[in-house]
């Protein structure tokens, strides 16, 4: 299984390009899409799940073309969109089998199996009888998941899937695509999250603009920051000085100031220390090195 995006652009009717000649290589597992809001990244997933035209330049999935192919294409892909939401006074197994109804699985007693094994899948069998549109935020994306698995995709494409969840909800969400990604499948995961990437993805894309600007592991990314970062302690009236300097990436509050980490390419006061960069100092010291 393999995505091929070649010299892909997008132009919408109002002259706004939202994709510049993106090139992209995707293989089995999980993939992070990563971009600030606006990057063009919702537009790339809809590209790729047919709902919207493609601009100038070719994608392929498995030898099968976006533009002449597009009824197997659809066959092959799972989507959940960033906004999805549901019918009210559907259960959840309803609503799952009136899903699996549209994607043409016409016997009712092979759907009860697929829903079945869907609703287990993403941990709701015990809230199959719940109205879909009544559950929690994580338990609705738990079940829009779901929806996107009926029939088998090889590629799943999920946008923006954990913004507004709960942390606990958030990881184990990312658990059940990372259980996922090691059934031989493509998992798109479009995030601006840093932390949706870091501990599930073997690949992944920065997205700026409309233009990737990074693409590569996660670990190689990170390395590019290495000995950049650095964590010092700063009095009360220091702070705003250092951050008309420095980007700053976190600030704690400590009893005689702060704890700060920033980036900068050398050490940047008496007594700050260089520290292991994490993905989230990678993605700002990249964003700031970019502008
Ligand atoms: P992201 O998903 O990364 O937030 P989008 O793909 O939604 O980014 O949007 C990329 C850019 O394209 C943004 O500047 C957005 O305003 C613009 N855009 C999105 N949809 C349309 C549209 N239908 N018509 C014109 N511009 C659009």
């Amino acid at each position: 299984m393999e995505l091929q995006i070649k010299n892909l652009s997008k132009i919408y009717d109002n002259g706004h390009q939202a994709l510049k000649d993106v090139n992209l290589t995707i293989q089995e597992g999980m993939f992070g899409l990563l971009g600030p809001n606006g990057a063009g990244k919702s537009t790339l997933m809809r590209i790729l799940v047919t709902l919207q035209e493609p601009g100038p330049g070719e994608v392929t999935i498995d030898g099968y073309s976006l533009s002449h192919h597009r009824r197997e294409i659809r066959q092959m892909i799972g989507y959940l969109p960033q906004d999805f939401r549901f019918f009210p006074k559907l259960k959840a197994w309803e609503f799952l089998d009136y899903a699996a109804s549209l994607s043409g699985i016409k016997s009712k007693k092979e759907r009860t199996k697929e829903v079945d094994r869907l609703l287990e899948q993403v941990g709701l069998l015990e809230a199959r009888e719940r109205f879909a549109n009544k559950l929690s935020g994580g338990m609705k994306r738990r079940l829009g998941i779901a929806q996107a698995l009926i029939g088998n995709p090889r590629l799943i494409i999920v946008d923006e899937p954990t913004t507004g969840l709960d942390p606990e909800e958030r990881i184990r969400f990312r658990n059940i695509l990372s259980n996922l990604s090691q059934q031989g499948v493509i998992i798109i995961l479009s995030t601006h999250i840093v932390a949706d990437i870091s501990s599930t993805c073997s690949a992944m894309a920065l997205l700026d603009n409309g233009v990737v600007k990074y693409h590569g592991s996660p670990d190689d990314f990170v390395f590019q920051s290495k000995g950049q970062v650095w964590r010092a302690s700063v009095g009360f009236d220091e702070l705003k000085i250092l951050k008309d300097q420095y980007p700053v990436i976190t600030t704690i509050p400590s009893v005689n100031g702060y704890e700060v980490e920033m980036i900068s390419s050398q050490k940047p006061m008496e007594g700050a220390e260089n520290i292991e960069p994490g993905l989230e100092h990678a993605y700002v010291c990249f964003m700031e090195n970019n502008v």
